[in-house]
């Protein structure tokens, strides 16, 4: 068997070498979990995207529960209902 060289990743806060076997950076005690859970995240998303999710993550301040889609059948809707009522003012008035 071949000895592999001890697998390591740069340490996102000092950028010290960790080994990916270790929980906490042995030179300056960052915990990598944090960074997993943003990892877990993101490969997770690939199966079951939520967009408004995404949006509300990513766009606190677009975070509506009403896409534009709906807002714009709301819209229309109220057109129609506008369209109407003067249509029934004419006839009755
Ligand atoms: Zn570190």
């Amino acid at each position: 068997m071949a000895k592999s060289p001890p697998v390591t990743y740069p340490c996102p806060h000092c950028g010290e070498r960790v080994l990916t076997t270790a929980r906490v950076c042995r030179s300056c005690g960052f915990s990598d979990e944090y960074d997993e859970s943003y990892g877990d995240y993101d490969t997770d998303g690939d199966d079951a995207f939520d967009y408004d999710d995404f949006v509300t993550r990513e766009f606190p301040e677009h975070a509506d529960p009403q896409s534009s889609a709906s807002r714009k059948q709301a819209f229309v809707k109220a057109v129609i209902l506008a369209i109407v009522a003067s249509f029934l003012l004419t006839l009755f008035f």
